[in-house]
């Protein structure tokens, strides 16, 4: 691994630079599982379970032999940009999407990014973190992350996906992301469906697929199909995450707090369980959202 690893290099200006071959992957299988998808109802099915095996299987061995690889942070980008440009350029010329709908989900899409810029900014922020600033009057508990190498307050999880540690600091942030996502997701979904599917109409005004039975028989309405449903998968997996988010935050308590927690305890939200970091709803909110208030955080940017 390390030899192939050292051969893959990219002309840049000032030398080759040097590339990681696990973090390349998913720029050759997201397009190549949405391709093959898109050939018949039995390829999507086996397409998709092979992915999720593969992933199963490669995260594994990725967190075990190589945990500061960028292969899902770059299955995120490719993602994002794979259903971006097959929403752009194969499903917008069906001419069925309005533009106010188009520009809609721009702003999704731009208020996901943004929020994980600003969640790795965030994180790069705590660095400035010293060893004395261990116990704060806030009760952060600095946790430590191997991947990342930093102390981070109340540390929730490192978020593989998007390469970045999800703490106190930026739990907002990773929720607004979540929310964005998901309803990009979704709605772009549904914006697909309806174009390339027999719609119907609910209530009167929500538009919804009917009859998907005539996708496969045109390349672009397949490719569209799938890349729907691949939305809608991921869209659902997000919105649970999402929704774990907004549990974890009320209660107080982090994701390997939960993990901890018996099951009796778990069936009912933890409301009953030993939660002694918790400060009730409303304060574990505002030490969430107003993170930046942490006066010893503020007091060490002003020593710097
Ligand atoms: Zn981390």
């Amino acid at each position: 691994m390390a030899t192939i690893q050292d051969r893959l290099r990219i002309p840049w200006s000032g030398g080759a630079k040097q590339i990681a071959f696990d973090a390349i992957l998913p720029i050759f299988i997201i397009p190549a599982m949405l391709l093959l998808a898109s050939m018949s109802l039995w390829w999507t099915i086996f397409t998709f379970t092979t992915v999720v095996i593969f992933l199963t299987l490669i995260s594994r061995f990725f967190i075990k032999n190589i945990p500061h690889t960028k292969f899902f942070f770059l299955w995120t980008i490719t993602t994002l940009t794979v259903l971006y440009f097959i929403f752009e350029f194969i499903v917008i010329p069906f001419l069925e999407i309005l533009l106010e709908e188009n520009i809609a989900l721009s702003v999704l899409i731009f208020g996901f990014v943004i929020s994980v810029c600003l969640m790795k900014k965030r994180t790069k922020q705590l660095f400035m973190i010293v060893e004395s600033s261990r116990n704060d009057k806030e009760g952060d508990r600095l946790k430590s992350c191997n991947i990342c190498q930093i102390k981070v307050p109340s540390r929730d999880r490192h978020c593989l996906w998007l390469d970045c540690c999800v703490g106190n600091h930026n739990r907002c942030l990773f929720i607004s992301a979540l929310f964005f996502a998901t309803s990009a997701l979704t709605y772009s979904s549904n914006l697909t469906l309806t174009s390339v599917c027999h719609p119907f109409t609910l209530y009167r005004a929500i538009l919804l697929p009917d009859d998907c039975s005539d996708v496969y028989k045109l390349f672009e309405l397949g490719l569209s199909f799938v890349s729907a449903v691949y939305s809608l998968a991921l869209a659902a997996i997000l919105l649970l995450l999402f929704l774990q988010q907004l549990v974890l935050v009320s209660l107080g308590i982090t994701a390997k707090e939960w993990n901890k927690l018996p099951l009796v305890s778990k069936l009912c939200l933890g409301m009953f369980a030993n939660r002694p970091h918790s400060k009730g709803f409303c304060r574990n909110w505002t030490q969430v959202i107003c993170w930046s208030g942490n006066p010893q955080y503020e007091q060490f940017n002003q020593e710097v």
